[in-house]
């Protein structure tokens, strides 16, 4: 799998981040036939693409199953482009479904409604003329546009269609630990943050300098701060590593803070360590030999031991927020579907015992009862199951500037979850408007920006949109979060 944001590093201490990818809607997701799509409901008004604007791409009919008159192809620059006009709309928020065909596997597509950016879909492989759920779109009263840019490019489009969203049921969301001895702060915090569900997004910000730069550019403070076990990773260890994370979280929680982990965990063993794929580079697949499948099918092996090693390592350092009464948002293996680290690299079986192991190990052997466990794929078939999971979530990073709400991704999850795990933004370029998550009802728990230029370059966030989200009324901040450990207690 293509990375397709650059890779960067900065290795004073700091998370190196990578990472992106599983943009904006992951909409159909593998597994699904795209081609069995949901029916078009009998509401939907179908657009034809072949009567767009055209910007660098054209009408062809030669590939049989397409409506109207043709479709459009030839997305290959980065501009290339189709606006399709809706007339005369009531207005409101409607249901998005592109009708489109990937005879060249599967590609990604930019969306822009009346010019402004709604991320990115993921357009699954299909040789046929398929219909895709690509999110909510809110229309504005009389005349809209619905854009499709190029993105990964070569697809076809052959139409959208849309219809009337209906309203969203009343969250099943219960906020009752899957660790069934999780710790009195640890059922706060999911209390809390259920009890929050729907009202509000909190506020996070992954890394410390950046929380700082927060604090000192727009004169408050997120309510989560994002941090990583990364250079708790023996292999980095074993380098010369030393973590700091687990420090700040303890200061963090003294200040009132949430907390949250990621761990971008450095291969156990098999690490290449040449230049481009350099031994700190490899949690990624293509910085490591190490196959979590084949130590996984032995629990004899040096691997295996190995894998028991780094998790029981990690444990420690649970263990110092859990003797502090620190509950911690617990994520590990992230972006597993996405491939490119190597927990994810042997498809979805491996990464989701993987997971088992790791939750059997921490809570059972390790007795640790302060995780919230989040995973953080929104495929099915990765999902390790209800029994292990608390909340459920994605990254997102859609194109610079692109403050649209994720709906679609957000709506996956809530299906991914039955509605009854809350569903969180765990990492973010773009920070979505909260004018925009309201209108789309796409409830988001929380969100975490990612570190350094995602923050402060003035482009992926300008300071006018980030003193919008900061001082939003729907954005909790940390002198709003209250006393969340003690939450319903
Ligand atoms: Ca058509």
């Amino acid at each position: 799998m293509t990375m397709r944001t650059p890779i960067r590093t900065t290795l004073a201490g700091a998370a190196l981040v990578g990472l992106l990818a599983t943009t904006g809607a992951t909409a159909a997701t593998a597994g699904e036939d795209p081609a069995a799509g949901p029916p078009v409901g009998a509401e939907a008004e179908v657009y034809e693409a072949e009567d767009g604007e055209l910007a660098g791409v054209e009408v062809d009919n030669t590939a049989p199953g397409f409506s109207g008159s043709g479709y459009v192809t030839g997305f290959d620059a980065d501009d290339d482009q189709v606006t399709i006009t809706i007339p005369e709309s009531p207005g409101g928020l409607h249901e998005l479904t592109v009708h489109y065909r990937t005879p060249s596997g599967q590609k990604n597509a930019v969306l822009l409604l009346n010019g402004s950016g709604m991320g990115e879909i993921t357009l699954p492989e299909t040789d046929e003329f398929a219909a895709l759920p690509a999110g909510k779109v809110l229309l504005q009263e009389g005349t809209n546009t619905l854009t499709v840019r190029s993105g990964w490019g070569w697809y076809e489009i052959d139409a959208i269609s849309l219809e009337p969203a209906a309203e969203r049921p009343p969250h099943q969301v219960t906020g009752e630990p899957v660790n069934p001895d999780a710790s009195p702060e640890a059922r706060s915090l999911l209390g809390y943050l259920t009890d929050h569900y729907g009202n509000g997004i909190l506020s996070g910000q992954q890394d410390m300098a950046s929380i700082e730069w927060i604090e000192e550019n727009l004169g408050t403070s997120p309510a989560i701060a994002g941090l990583d076990l990364m250079d708790y990773s023996p292999s980095r260890v074993e380098r010369g590593t030393v973590g700091v994370d687990v420090d700040h979280a303890l200061d963090w929680d003294e200040g009132g803070g949430i907390t949250t982990f990621v761990w971008h965990w450095n291969a156990p063993s098999g690490l290449i360590d040449e230049p481009g794929n350099e031994w700190w580079r490899g949690f990624y697949t293509e910085a490591t030999t190490f196959d979590v499948e084949a130590a996984l099918a032995d629990p004899t092996s040096e691997d295996y031991g190995l894998l028991l090693r780094d998790i029981d390592a990690i444990a420690d350092e649970l263990q110092r927020l859990e003797d502090a009464g620190v509950p911690v948002l617990w994520r590990p293996l992230h972006e597993a579907e996405g491939g490119w680290f190597w927990w994810g690299a042997k498809g979805a079986e491996p990464a989701k015992e993987l997971w088992r192991l790791m939750y059997d190990r921490l809570t059972e052997v390790h007795g640790l009862d302060n995780l919230i466990w989040v995973w953080n794929s929104v495929d099915p078939e990765w999902y390790p199951g209800d029994d292990v999971v608390d909340i459920v979530s994605a990254d997102s990073y859609p194109p610079p500037g692109d403050h649209g709400p994720l709906s679609a991704t957000y709506d996956q999850l809530v299906e991914l979850g039955q509605d009854r795990k809350l569903v969180a933004l765990t990492e973010c370029g773009p920070i979505p408007d909260p004018d925009l998550l309201t209108a789309y009802r796409a409830d988001w728990s929380w969100f975490v920006t990612w570190s350094g230029e995602f923050l402060t370059d003035g482009n992926w966030n300008s300071r006018e949109h980030l003193e919008h989200v900061y001082s939003h009324p729907d954005v909790i901040t940390l002198d709003e979060v209250g006393d969340f450990k003690n939450h319903g207690r």
